[in-house]
């Protein structure tokens, strides 16, 4: 026969913690507790299974369940010597949900579950407590009509604050034993109207009732989005809890806590709760009285303290992590009635870890486990203060969209990229609000605070580039209409305009859009992290670089400890001039002008123009990391991203050239392409343009000689993108070293470098033994590889690709290849490009440059398939640190897992 139902009291459990799946995060809790000998009262617990089998064959239990529910309720009066319905002293349960994974206030509970109106005799005659016993009642006949008939909250609390009227009461505690008594008469009559039946009396009645409730808030509406929301997969249910009342609502010597075994806020290592007395479960959060702070309790209850006080202690020791407990004390009596591990903030998150493995009661190795990317995501952003009431700021709400990039901004509703840059450049914070945003658009978005677009998802042109600098972004906020023509903005659920000018807060972290400008606080940088990244850096084998275009972008990511570049995109740098904001007009227009320009002379002499700007920048960027290595990708945009479209900007253009505007127009005519990503770009454009590569090496090598004499160490790697072809990169790489090699003649110094190639292109991984012959170094250009491996073009696969994902639609790919690794089909072809590559060239370098070396499952999967390195844009950096030592201490256990 199948076991449905667990048992656990006197000291005897059918499970322990281990079990979570079984029977949920709550009642494996207590199964433990009641082992290590913790008071715990007596219950049993209908594992998860049966939930799943409910759902499975329509709402049904299994045949065998009444027959084990009976067994276990009678070795439950057995045990606490006490019956159901009893009218001399009678058994009291609770009933709680519980499911494997913590789901905090989403599903239901139901306590003194076994009243009647006999058995409230009963109780009263046993406690000598008529006031305690009709309270108990009434909270019963009170949860049970909400709970497991569905009726208004609100109906039967008037019915309570008009009873505390009628007798001139203001506290519950007040509330004298008549007139309880008289609103559980009010409340079954009410029962009575609404369902057309009497309360039910029988306690078994009752008890099926709760479980069928219980069972039921599974799949409750808030309950079901909560686990979407949360991420929350592959459970099979809840489990339903059922045991012994205590009562933390006798008196003044009794009472109800909640507390942790260190402070959930700052980690610190002191006892930390609420506590309220002559209380009972739900009161302690309800905000109904404000509880003391457990000090007070030490005062209050000097004995029940200390043995708390020694709970904290065995229950920590025990699970080897921080715990958050419920207790409730009667008649000067500790119980415990929950423990799990306790949620944290970032920073506890990482003090609790240092603290832990300092005191011995984890090992380091576990301490790095403790931590979450999202840790260390959370840590560096500014967020909207705390402080700020919850109810004021939700009522500032205009819209919501994806959270694109985490963190909050505030600032003027700039409606074009161009006024974001005029407004910042007069000192003006701005939020740059744009339907979608385009290479064009990236000046503006440098200087904004945060970006805000209607369209677009995750990998969207705003979210990428913003995540690069870490800049909060809400990308896909489709319910807010932008008008470039009235410059508005308005959300179409509420009405609210937004004019350019008008103050925007945006919460990046949760993707929420507010009116006006929020204060905003920028959460500490705790020691503990400090610490704990020393462990992770000792642990990892991976190095770890950064993705930065700019000196500044390259001095942020050493602070976040890179050890390098793996990609600077060198065409950034022909938009913005990012420490001379003024000079970015120059810039453009010397690239513009090559573009345009209808003869090689022509070009070579508007590169000249741009070679300055590049090489003072690359200047500054090995500056910043002086001594480590930095590749730099020679260009690979196509020509047309850089040129106006419009007519009006098509004729300035033509103005400040000095040519005519029939002549800019045709050029960019010339340039368009049906399906430019597959089109003129990369290494191409340097095959039919070499004086292109040939200004960049120049600009990369000069600059490396100039710091080489101001005795900064240089390492430069220039690499070559979106080869396909051996012979390809083989002209591309003598064309590089014929510069490079002459300029480091002419200085009369020795200057080492690299040539090597990003592997973009399936061709490219599948024929990487040969490639390798030319190439010293591979880069992963996963952004690339992924949509030609998969031939989904990752500006558009926004639209369906979220079909894909959801699991009830199709369900083809767990997560998006974009944002995760396909490390099944990617991941082949980067796994047979190292492997082969490495054939022809043992000690061949190998990183990753795209998205995905800032993305922890990615970066643990560029370790087993032995990459030297991943690059990752600067303020994911220590994500990626904390991914490659995580990887390392996760094999190492497998390894031990498998050999026992
Ligand atoms: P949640 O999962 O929402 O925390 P719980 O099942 O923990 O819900 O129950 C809600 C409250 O009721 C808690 O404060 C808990 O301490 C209290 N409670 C539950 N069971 C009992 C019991 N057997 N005796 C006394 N209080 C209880
Ligand atoms: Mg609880």
């Amino acid at each position: 026969m199948k076991k449905w139902v667990y048992f656990f009291g006197a000291g005897k459990a059918e499970g322990d913690g281990t079990w979570r799946d079984l029977l949920g995060g709550k009642g494996a809790g207590l199964a433990e507790m009641t082992k290590i000998g913790l008071p715990v009262p007596a219950g049993f617990t209908l594992s998860t299974e049966t939930c799943d089998y409910f759902y499975k064959n329509g709402k049904k239990y299994p045949s065998e369940l009444k027959k084990q529910i009976a067994e276990n309720v009678a070795k439950l009066e057995k045990v606490t010597k006490k019956k159901l319905g009893d009218p001399k002293n009678p058994l009291l349960v609770s009933v709680r949900s519980g499911s494997a994974r913590s789901m905090p206030g989403m599903m239901e509970t139901i306590l003194n579950l076994g009243l009647n109106d006999k058995s409230v005799e009963g109780l009263a005659h046993a406690t000598k407590n008529d006031r305690f016993a009709y309270d108990a009642y009434r909270r019963f006949v009170q949860m049970y009509c909400t709970v497991v008939m569905g009726m208004s909250k609100e109906d039967l609390e008037h019915r309570l604050r008009a009873m505390k009227q009628r007798l001139g009461v203001k506290e519950d505690t007040a509330v004298p034993a008549s007139g309880w008594k008289e609103l559980v008469a009010e409340y079954k009559a009410y029962f009575n109207e609404k369902n057309g039946s009497a309360f039910p009396e029988d306690p078994m009645e009752q008890l099926w009732g709760a479980i069928g409730a219980v069972f039921g808030s599974w799949m409750a509406e808030k309950a079901v989005t909560y686990r979407r929301v949360e991420k929350i997969t592959g459970l099979l249910g809840t489990a339903v809890n059922v045991m012994q009342m205590v009562f933390g609502n006798t008196g003044d010597n009794s009472g109800t806590g909640v507390c942790f075994t260190r402070d959930p806020s700052s980690g610190e290592k002191t006892f930390y709760g609420d506590y309220l007395s002559n209380a009972q479960g739900e009161d302690v959060v309800a905000g109904i009285r404000t509880p003391v702070h457990l000090t007070e309790l030490s005062k209050l209850m000097p004995k029940v303290y200390g043995q708390l006080e020694k709970v904290r202690v065995k229950l920590e020791k025990h699970y080897r992590d921080m715990q958050d407990m419920e207790f409730t004390v009667e008649e000067g009596v500790l119980y415990m009635l929950q423990t799990r591990t306790g949620k944290r903030t970032p920073a506890a998150t990482f003090k609790i870890a240092m603290d832990m493995a300092n005191e011995k009661l984890i090992t380091k190795e576990e301490a790095i486990l403790r931590v979450k990317p999202e840790d260390i995501e959370r840590l560096f952003y500014p967020v909207i203060d705390p402080k700020v009431d919850k109810k004021t700021l939700s009522a500032k709400i205009i819209g919501h969209g994806i959270n694109a990039v985490p963190g909050a901004a505030v600032g003027k509703a700039c409606f074009t990229a161009h006024e974001a840059e005029e407004w910042a450049a007069k000192g003006e914070k701005v939020i740059l609000v744009r339907r979608e945003t385009s290479p064009e658009d990236v000046g503006g978005m440098a200087v904004a605070q945060g970006i805000l677009t209607a369209t677009g998802g995750k990998t969207s042109h705003a979210a990428v580039v913003a995540r690069g600098w870490g800049k909060c972004c809400i990308v896909g906020a489709e319910t807010l209409e932008i008008d470039y023509k009235t410059k508005t903005m308005t959300a179409s659920k509420n009405g609210k305009v937004v004019k350019e000018g008008d103050w925007l807060t945006l919460d990046g972290s949760e993707g929420t859009v507010y009116a006006d400008a929020q204060p905003l606080v920028t959460p500490e940088f705790p020691k503990a992290y400090q610490t704990v990244m020393k462990w992770v850096d000792e642990t990892r084998k991976m190095r770890v670089r950064t993705n930065a275009d700019t000196p500044q972008d390259a001095r942020k990511a050493i602070e976040f400890g890179a050890e390098g570049i793996g990609l600077c995109r060198t065409e950034h740098m022909f938009f913005t001039d990012f420490e001379h904001p003024e000079q970015s007009h120059n810039r453009q227009l010397a690239i513009q002008e090559m573009i345009v320009a209808e003869t090689q002379e022509a070009r070579v002499k508007a590169l000249d123009k741009l070679l300055p700007y590049q090489r003072r920048d690359f200047v500054g960027i090995f500056q910043a990391m002086d001594g480590f290595p930095v590749t730099i990708r020679l260009i690979e945009p196509p020509l047309h991203e850089f040129v106006p479209h419009e007519r009006e900007k098509q004729a300035q253009l033509a103005k400040e050239l000095g040519i005519s505007v029939e002549t800019v127009a045709r050029r960019v005519e010339q340039l368009h392409e049906a399906n430019p990503m597959l089109g003129h770009r990369g290494c191409r454009l340097s095959i039919t343009y070499p004086e292109i590569l040939e200004m960049q090496v120049r600009a990369i090598i000069e600059a490396a000689i100039e710091c080489h004499k101001g005795r900064v160490k240089v390492l430069p790697e220039i690499m070559i993108p979106l080869t396909l072809d051996k012979k390809e990169m083989s002209i591309l790489e003598q064309a590089t070293r014929r510069v490079a090699d002459k300029l480091i003649k002419e200085a009369g110094i020795k200057l080492p470098y690299l040539v090597g190639t990003m592997i973009e292109l399936p061709r490219a991984a599948l024929l990487a033994a040969e490639i390798a012959e030319v190439a010293e170094f591979f880069s992963f250009g996963t952004n690339d590889l992924t949509q030609t491996t998969m031939g989904l073009s990752r500006d558009d696969a926004g639209r369906f690709l979220p079909d894909y994902v959801d699991e009830k639609k199709a369900g083809v790919f767990a997560g998006d290849p974009f944002q995760t690794l396909d490390t099944k089909g990617v991941g082949m072809l980067m796994r047979w490009g190292i492997e082969n590559g490495r054939k022809t060239r043992p000690k061949l370098k190998v990183g990753i440059c795209g998205e995905h070396g800032g993305d922890a499952d990615s970066v643990k999967f560029c370790h087993e398939i032995g990459m030297d390195y991943v690059s990752a844009s600067p303020f994911r950096v220590p994500i990626s640190r904390l991914a490659a030592a995580q990887v390392v201490v996760e094999s190492k256990q497998k390894a031990a897992k498998k050999k026992k």
